[in-house]
């Protein structure tokens, strides 16, 4: 059923549950293609969203298209917690291959980012025979009870929901916003180590912890890479403890950040990875992909689901390899990033409310600030994100006041050019005291 944006948005807000949505423009998306939008009057924007990271290929890509109509026409589904598919084998081998992980590796399914960061914790507990599981501060691992409880980024996806998962332990993500004044990044990975050390000192015995689940670049925490000293540090000490290394590559992984995974930014071998969202282009399909010997050690069926892997999401992941590939997208994104990066620093000249700002590859993030002090100004951020929407460029906003970039890998040089067009004018407005916040 169609409608324009009014309509639907009337009747969104008498039948969606508000739990589903973090709302910040009024329209519903009708159409999209590449990099662009089309809402349901017929308006065009730029997406520097990608659904969340879901489209990295851009929305609907002709050989993604393709690949589900033919799939959807030959086997919709047959579940495979019975029967494998043709197109399920495929992508199970091209991800275990793609996997940055030494020696044989296998593929476990899921629907969505929660559910394979859920079976991190079944497959280490299985594996391990141990109980504790240690994640971070500033984390966000999804949505379901398991994800919610290795997660720490938004208390509305806690509040009234307790108890969380027990035997997770939070330790402080290693942000370098949180430097003291004056402090250097070694001091600093000193300090973020002996707060790591703290409760294995104390009370948490390293020969009973599981897993060590992490986002070497945190996502939704605001696209923050931890230094790579650290991760060295907790590299070695996972391997001295026979601890299972786990990362969430369901944000930063698929070409994000000029590489196939992020992990491949710091050089270091995970034990366990999910990846999810663009796997599939924003069909519901997502991975645990790992050393094969943890994959195999809890046997069958305990990590089986009706839908997961289907034959249609699988025929998507494998046409999503291919664009991936044949269109040198990680090449793309690695270029693009630094790019993106030069014409923030150059506007940075100009605005003293633009702070930090970071890109590994089309993964970016920069920080609109209160130049007195140096906080993040998130109502400098809200009218900014609000004025590039009238714009016709879609940006959200992170942790109030950093501005996340991360637009499909396929956006043309044109469309970005229309983006910086459009960021000049609403920086040089913004600068000018003509913007005011959204009503209500
Ligand atoms: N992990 C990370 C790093 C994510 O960014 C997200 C989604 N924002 C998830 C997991 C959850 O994925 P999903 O929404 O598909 O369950």
């Amino acid at each position: 059923m169609s409608g324009n944006n009014e309509q639907l948005l009337a009747r969104e807000n008498e039948f969606l549950s508000s739990a589903v949505r973090i709302k910040y423009f009024d329209i519903v998306i009708q159409k999209a293609q590449g990099a662009l939008l089309t809402d349901a009057d017929g308006r065009e924007y730029i997406d520097l969203l990608a659904s969340a990271s879901a489209t990295n290929v851009g929305h609907c890509h002709p050989h993604v298209v393709e690949a589900i109509q033919e799939q959807a026409a030959e086997l919709i589904q047959y579940t495979p917690a019975y029967f494998a598919s043709g197109p399920e084998v495929e992508s199970s081998q091209r991800l275990a291959q793609l996997a940055p992980i030494s020696g044989p590796v296998k593929v476990a399914w899921g629907n969505s980012g929660s559910e394979v960061n859920d079976a991190i914790i079944k497959f280490a507990r299985g594996y391990t025979g141990r109980q504790y599981i240690v994640s971070y501060t500033g984390a966000y691992h999804g949505s379901t009870y398991g994800s919610m409880s290795l997660s720490s980024v938004s208390l509305n996806m806690s509040r009234s929901m307790a108890p969380m998962l027990p035997g997770v332990v939070k330790l402080p993500f290693p942000d370098l916003h949180d430097r003291l004044p004056g402090e250097s990044e070694s001091e600093f990975v000193e300090r973020m180590v002996a707060a790591f050390k703290l409760p294995f000192e104390t009370y948490l015995p390293a020969e009973e912890v599981a897993a060590i689940v992490i986002e070497p670049i945190q996502g939704d925490g605001g696209i923050v890479k931890a230094p790579q000293a650290y991760m060295e540090f907790i590299w070695k000490f996972a391997r001295e403890h026979g601890i299972v290394l786990a990362i969430d590559e369901v944000n930063q992984g698929m070409g994000r950040t000029g590489k196939w995974w992020s992990i491949q930014n710091f050089g270091l071998e995970p034990d366990l990875m999910t990846v999810g969202k663009s796997i599939a282009s924003g069909l519901p399909l997502s991975a645990l992909v790992g050393r094969a010997e943890i994959m195999d050690s809890l046997g069958s069926p305990a990590h089986a689901f009706t839908t997961a892997g289907n034959p249609v999401t699988a025929a998507a992941a494998n046409a999503t390899l291919d664009v991936i590939e044949q269109e040198h997208l990680l090449e793309r994104s690695a270029k693009l990033g630094p790019k993106v990066q030069a014409y923030f620093e150059k506007k940075r000249e100009q605005y003293d409310f633009i702070g930090d700002i970071r890109f590994y590859g089309l993964d970016g993030a920069v920080d609109i600030i209160d130049s007195k002090t140096g906080k993040g100004d998130e109502a400098a951020t809200t009218k900014l994100i609000y004025r590039m929407f009238e714009l016709g460029v879609i940006i959200i906003s992170l942790r109030g006041y950093i501005l996340r970039f991360q637009p499909p890998l396929v956006i043309t040089d044109e469309q970005l050019q229309q983006a910086f067009d459009a960021f000049d004018q609403a920086l040089s407005e913004l600068a000018a005291g003509k913007l005011s916040l959204p009503e209500d």
